[in-house]
């Protein structure tokens, strides 16, 4: 079956799949362009061209199968292909292949490289095969070596958990988790609704999709959704949020992350109590009849502060009804010896605390207008920063174009204008520069939508705590004190805690502010305050306090919860006028 002298018959074959063997291949019609070259140049007859984008690691190619069928029918004896692993890549076809070149059935598999005959050492050919396969191999191993390192080096090598980013402008495999700009302080902000003991998981959930719309990242087809019950319940629980992530899942492998925790342990484990995740009793809180349990910790043997109620009836028959904190005093060895104290007390302590950092509602008003008038400043200046932004972005879009039609042009075939070293680093600038102006711009509209908001908020707490929180139920209680700051502790029966650093601020200069007010109202020419509101240095500690809390919000480096008025959190609103004049 000698077919040297007949004329040869050509199929072309092209083939790239979208797999990590064949990133490194042109594309197929590269692949054709180039083929048909050659058959030009060498005047060959070409039958039919065929394409495939499918791997060749397995047996089992549609239109591969199909064209060896046709060449054993005897419509055509040879094969036109840019290299012998575009063939195969796997030891089933590459036998066939070498086989039907040794029994001429194939007369003749010309390359871009080089043509291979019956007559040929079949060894050569087979080792080139043999290299096909050995690198679909090598791969594998690669790949799974690689995730090793990766969790090693304590990255999670899955996806990234929503409030995270994979870095996208690091190479595949080198992939970090950063946090999401966006995202990350809303999951946390989940983590602190979970944490005040005050909400149910329906109500975390309606307040993740009313009020902070909190949305997963939007990808090609799927992403851009809110967050599910159950997908809520499963962020509040995944230990990743306080830095481990089990690799592979389900082993039990637990491995110390190296990305930025959300949480601290002490804060997850605490969130896992309230869901009623482990074995404690869950305090929920429509049974809850205390408003402090579980909020406060005793100061000296760092045990939880839990409450009773007591009856005492007097001999003249009124009944006093009582609630006392204490320490549990669960730690024997600790030797405990905190007193019990009367929530009376709690309440007048809160009180004061409410009054250190209450705010005439003169100031508020005035420092709400001023913030929303530099945000409306900023906006404008924020929205020339982000057009430029987005046009060097659209930039260097367009270069990383430019750049890789240049590389792959046919001109630089040989390497010539642009070598190998040059186009990888060139490329990797660019995508870094990229992804820098990426981050730049979502954190840039971030800042302008949410700072003054937020500084209203808590201008709105500073004036209006203290009225809630005489007039609230024991819920709004409870989550007032959450709001003032953290480490809760009792002490000798006086509560202690870290204050909120706005509201540090807000107590220091509280005397300056009102002050001020006061002179502000006593000045002769009320239409020259206005216009000099900035310029009289007594007026000048209300506008650094309204500042220093913008500043705050705008650099988000802390995660704290305040309620809403104009959402109406539970129940609360502006007192109407009435209510204030009885506090005036
Ligand atoms: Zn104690």
């Amino acid at each position: 079956m000698n077919q040297i002298n007949q004329p040869i018959k050509y199929f072309l074959y092209a083939r790239k799949s979208s797999e990590a063997e064949d990133r490194q291949a042109a594309s197929i019609d590269a692949q054709k362009d180039e083929l048909m070259k050659i058959a030009k140049d060498q005047g060959l007859h070409v039958l039919d061209v065929l394409e495939e984008s499918q791997s060749a690691k397995k047996p089992g190619r549609k239109v591969f199968n199909s064209m060896l069928e046709r060449i054993y029918k005897g419509e055509a004896n040879g094969i036109l292909c840019w290299k012998l692993d575009r063939l195969a890549r796997n030891p089933v076809d590459g036998g066939q292949i070498s086989w039907m070149l040794q029994q001429s059935a194939i007369s003749q598999i010309v390359t871009f490289g080089r043509t291979y005959y019956p007559t040929d050492n079949v060894l050569m050919m087979q080792v080139e095969l043999g290299m096909a396969n050995q690198f679909i191999r090598d791969l594998s191993v690669n790949v799974k070596r690689c995730l090793q390192k990766k969790v090693r080096d304590g990255w999670m090598p899955s996806g990234a958990p929503i409030g995270y980013l994979n870095t996208p402008n690091k190479q595949k495999g080198y992939k970090t988790l950063e946090r999401d700009p966006e995202r990350f302080p809303l999951v946390r902000r989940l983590f602190d609704l979970a944490l005040t003991g005050n909400y149910s998981m329906a109500q975390i959930w309606n307040i993740s999709r009313k009020q902070l719309n909190l949305r997963t990242v939007p990808r090609r087809n799927i992403g851009g959704e809110h967050l599910s019950r159950s997908a809520i319940y499963a962020v509040l629980g995944n230990p990743f949020y306080y830095g481990w992530f089990e690799f592979p899942l389900h082993s039990g492998n637990w491995n110390k992350g190296a990305h930025e925790p959300m949480v601290t342990k002490e804060e997850f484990d605490r969130v896992q109590k309230i869901m009623g995740r482990s074995n404690q009793p869950r305090p929920r809180h429509e049974e809850r009849m205390f408003a402090f349990t579980g909020l406060m910790k005793c100061a000296t043997c760092g045990c939880s502060i839990t409450a009773q109620a007591k009856v005492k009836r007097c001999k003249n028959g009124n009944v006093h009804h009582y609630v006392y904190y204490n320490c549990t005093k669960k730690r024997y060895d600790a030797g405990c010896t905190e007193k019990h104290v009367e929530v009376k007390l709690l309440h007048l302590q809160i009180g004061a605390i409410l009054k250190d950092i209450r705010i005439s509602e003169e100031y508020r008003d005035w420092a709400v207008r001023h913030v929303h008038e530099v945000r409306k400043t900023e906006a404008e200046s924020d929205s020339i920063a982000i057009r430029t932004k987005h046009k060097e972005c659209e930039e260097v879009t367009q270069q990383l174009q430019s750049l890789t039609l240049n590389f792959t042009a046919p001109s630089n075939k040989a390497r010539t204008i642009i070598g190998d070293q040059e186009y990888q680093s060139l490329k990797s600038d660019l995508l870094r520069k990229k992804g820098l102006l990426e981050d730049e711009l979502k954190i840039k509209n971030k800042a302008v939508e949410q700072w003054a908001e937020l500084s209203e908020q808590t201008f709105d707490f500073a004036c209006y705590a203290h009225l809630w929180y005489e007039n609230g139920d024991e819920k709004t209680k409870r989550a007032i004190l959450a709001c003032l700051g953290s480490n809760l502790t009792i002490s000798d029966k006086k509560i202690q805690l870290s204050y909120s650093s706005f509201f540090l601020s807000l107590i220091k200069a509280r005397k300056a502010i009102e002050q001020e007010i006061e002179n502000a109202r006593t000045y002769k020419k009320p239409g020259h305050i206005q216009q000099k509101w900035h310029h009289v240095p007594l007026l000048s500690v209300r506008l650094d306090i309204a500042r220093e809390i913008g500043t705050f919000w705008k650099t988000n480096k802390a995660h704290i919860w305040l309620p809403n008025i104009k959402q109406g959190f539970f129940g609360i609103t502006r007192p109407t006028e009435a209510e204030m004049a009885k506090y005036k």
